[in-house]
């Protein structure tokens, strides 16, 4: 069909009979030309394949390594589909510290995964709040606020670190000492009110992760006593206090904006599958969805419109990314409960679950869709089930 109007076409250009018959020629060839470029099915349109969405961050990188801990992420640049949202494990020795910092175009959340840490960070109004987490126990800096991270006690710590960004880098952040470092000693001087000569020990580059003595577990003295044992603004216990919805195969802790005021970009859910459960097929309107794989194996699967599904495994350490509105299940294909802690990069947390919505149409028009007898149409599973 090609070879033919392209023939027809030499066959015009090369005609000196007459132009006009020629441009005629021509005029209609490209009629043609432009209904024929229309395909006649929507399945003829090229498809851009589904990327890849499951990194394993535990594994994929080198990282950052010093006596003081480990830091490996997952942004834009190791795990391109993730645009909306960064991840970073980090692991700090006993004494060691992730040293004073903010972050210019993010927040920062995080899930203590073990060990104990102490956090310090500053607010615009300049209050500043000390807290001590736990495993379960999660944070969330605002974009922009000053912080900083210190393992407490004899034992080493990890956390999951979750930015509302994928083009942030934890790499890239603005450290104290990369600052100062840069300043001349006169200029440290007054804005500190130490003698030039205090700073003879500065650190000669940005130090990031310090090392330093072990911190007790106590409580400074600075720090606010008033404050609740579960809750301050910045923390949260994720864990015992977050909203749980039970279900036939695992559950789910959920921590929005609602029972967490200060998380105003990102929603957390806490998700346990059972072995041989699915997570039903659902999708999110409003928000991408950022897992992290804490223990147990499984597969993701997504649906990206114009047939494209794709399917890919996961386990312990890996993180996957579903954007906004694609379709979604998870399936528990290991032995082990499939421990999950999910982002969403939205305030507010919503679902609409397939399960319902068959349901919720007329069984005739749902036999007629798919092949059923009216009754097998009208005993579709009735309602949401979550995971099951
Ligand atoms: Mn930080
Ligand atoms: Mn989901």
């Amino acid at each position: 069909m090609d070879t033919t109007r392209r023939g027809f076409l030499s066959a015009a250009s090369l005609s000196t009979a007459g132009l006009v018959a020629a441009a005629t020629s021509i005029s209609s060839l490209m009629a043609e030309t432009a209904v024929a470029a229309i395909p006649k099915s929507k399945t003829e349109k090229p498809k851009e394949e589904l990327e890849d969405f499951v990194y394993d961050i535990e594994n994929g990188s080198e990282g950052y390594v010093s006596a003081g801990g480990t830091a490996k992420e997952a942004t834009v640049e190791e795990f391109p589909v993730s645009q909306s949202i960064a991840g970073v494990t980090m692991r700090l020795n006993p004494g060691s510290f992730r040293e004073l910092h903010w972050h210019s175009i993010a927040a920062e959340w995080a899930y203590v995964l073990e060990g104990k840490v102490r956090t310090t960070v500053i607010s615009p109004d300049g209050s500043t709040s000390t807290d001590d987490f736990e495993v379960g126990d999660v944070w969330y800096f605002p974009k922009g606020h000053g912080h900083s991270l210190q393992c407490i006690g004899n034992k080493p710590c990890h956390f999951l670190l979750g930015f509302d960004s994928g083009h942030f880098s934890e790499f890239g952040t603005f450290s104290v000492t990369d600052w100062l470092h840069n300043l001349s000693p006169e200029i440290l001087a007054k804005n500190t009110g130490l003698p030039i000569s205090a700073f003879a020990k500065m650190p000669k580059k940005e130090l990031y992760i310090g090392t330093g003595k072990i911190a007790v577990e106590n409580k400074p003295a600075n720090i606010n006593t008033n404050i609740p044992v579960s809750r301050s603004s910045h923390k949260f216990r994720m864990e015992s206090d977050a909203i749980r919805q039970d279900f036939k195969g695992g559950y789910t802790k959920l921590v929005s904006s609602k029972e967490f005021p200060i998380q105003t970009t990102l929603t957390a859910l806490r998700m346990n599958i059972e072995p041989g459960a699915i997570r039903e097929l659902h999708w999110h309107p409003n928000a991408d969805e950022w897992q992290y794989v804490m223990s147990g194996k499984g597969n993701v699967s997504i649906f990206g419109s114009h047939g494209r599904v794709k399917t890919m495994p996961y386990n312990k350490g890996m993180v996957s990314f579903i954007k906004q509105g694609y379709g979604h299940y998870i399936e528990n294909t290991g032995t082990e409960t499939l421990k999950l802690i999910i982002l969403f990069n939205s305030p507010v947390y919503e679902e609409l679950s397939l399960n319902d919505w068959l349901n919720s149409n007329p069984g005739q028009l749902l036999a007629d869709h798919f092949g059923l007898t009216p009754d097998q149409a009208s005993s579709l599973t009735k309602h949401e089930k979550g995971i099951f």
